[in-house]
């Protein structure tokens, strides 16, 4: 099947219009028509090729897919036709490792099959992503989108949603608990709606000025802006957990310097620079040092049930596929409220 999408022919390179072939329904797969798809900044680092050679062009980027589902393999018990689905950062995993068998699918250790950027299991044709009209994929990497979501307000949960649901819940953030979220983008935002919904005292950091009432208005209690040094100061020792969403590096030891005794300070931000941080900041007061990578599909789907119990979506703006660069060079600039997700009926435009 030819599908119509939107591709980086070559790192850097603007996206342009393009047509690429999905697979053959198999018996385990599903058709899914696809709705909107969020665009991550990881969807940059890769299209840009900075996290280092070996990215695989042309590239079709998007792992913030939200669709309904129009066809079902001979095998297919999960979906039916009509069911609002998403897909994250993969479509499969090679279930054999200690980690998929343990449930730990996002962190499998043999074949993990990337939504894009990535090569199926034949390990030769490559993955495409949500910038595209549909995708085939196997019914057991897919999530149910709960239907009181809003499909384009739910397709960031399948990235940013996840990505910061796993850690604060791994780390058991709830009531009593102070936490700072570092970074109002599109994780950063899900991040503060996640922790404030799990009952945690949460704080927003922001290099912003301008985010405060933002921060404020998504549920920050307090807001915390990087440059400002007599706050900085009285905010010294106060977190049990610092989840760190930035894009570029920060100074670690500086935000360190904020944990509390046993704190903790997870790193789900990837930037393209190696890190630098002073053993002295983790061997005072026992603190750790942590990352954490997307979520598991078991997390996802439990993450897609929570956000629907308290009624939480991404905040959205819409653009036409046509404006995809633009968009890429806007989340850049830290110019987005907070997450762009992408029409995909623009495609037919
Ligand atoms: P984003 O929307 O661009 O948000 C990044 C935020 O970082 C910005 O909103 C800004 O927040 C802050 N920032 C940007 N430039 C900065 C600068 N020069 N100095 C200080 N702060 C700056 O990006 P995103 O989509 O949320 O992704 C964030 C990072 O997470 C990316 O590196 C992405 O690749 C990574 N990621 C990781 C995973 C994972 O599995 N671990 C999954 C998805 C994404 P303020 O304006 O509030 O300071
Ligand atoms: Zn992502
Ligand atoms: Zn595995």
């Amino acid at each position: 099947m030819d599908v119509k999408a939107y591709a980086a022919p070559a790192p850097g390179a603007p996206l342009v219009p393009t047509t690429i072939a999905r697979r053959d329904l198999g018996p385990d797969d599903i058709l899914i028509e696809i709705k909107y798809a969020g665009i991550c900044h990881s969807d940059i680092h890769q299209g840009r090729e900075e996290w280092g050679q070996g990215m695989i062009f042309p590239m079709v980027p998007g792992h913030e897919i939200a669709g309904v589902v129009t066809e079902i393999g001979s095998n297919v018990t999960k979906f039916k036709v009509g069911d609002h689905a998403g897909v994250g950062c993969f479509v499969d995993s090679c279930r054999e490792c200690v980690n998929c068998k343990a449930g730990y699918d996002h962190y499998c250790l043999g074949h993990s099959v990337s939504t894009y950027n990535g090569v199926e299991k034949d390990m030769t044709t490559p993955t495409y992503g949500g910038y595209s009209t549909h995708i085939v994929m196997d019914e057991n990497y897919a999530l149910h989108i709960p239907e009181s979501l809003d499909l384009a307000k739910a397709a960031p949960l399948l990235c940013a949603g996840v990505t910061t649901y796993s850690p604060l819940s791994h780390w058991n953030v709830g009531p009593g608990k102070k936490v700072a979220v570092v970074g109002l983008g599109g994780l950063g935002h899900m991040g503060l709606k996640i922790a404030k919904a799990m009952g945690a005292e949460v704080t927003l950091i922001s290099h912003s000025p301008n985010k405060e009432e933002d921060a404020k208005r998504l549920g920050a209690d307090h807001f915390l802006l990087s440059t400002d040094k007599d706050a900085w100061r009285a905010a010294r020792y106060s977190f049990d957990f610092i989840l760190n969403t930035v894009s570029v590096n920060i100074n670690v030891d500086r935000y360190m310097g904020l944990l509390g005794l046993h704190g903790v300070m997870c790193m789900v931000g990837v930037p393209t620079e190696p890190l630098s941080v002073q053993t002295g900041s983790i061997v005072s007061s026992q603190k750790s040092l942590v990352g954490s990578g997307i979520g598991s599909i078991r997390e996802t789907q439990e993450m897609l049930n929570f956000c629907a119990e308290h009624d939480l979506g991404s905040e959205i703006e819409i653009i036409n596929i046509q404006d995809v660069n633009e968009a890429w060079d806007r989340v850049v600039a830290s110019d987005v409220k907070f997450r762009f997700v992408i029409d995909i009926a623009s495609l037919n435009k």
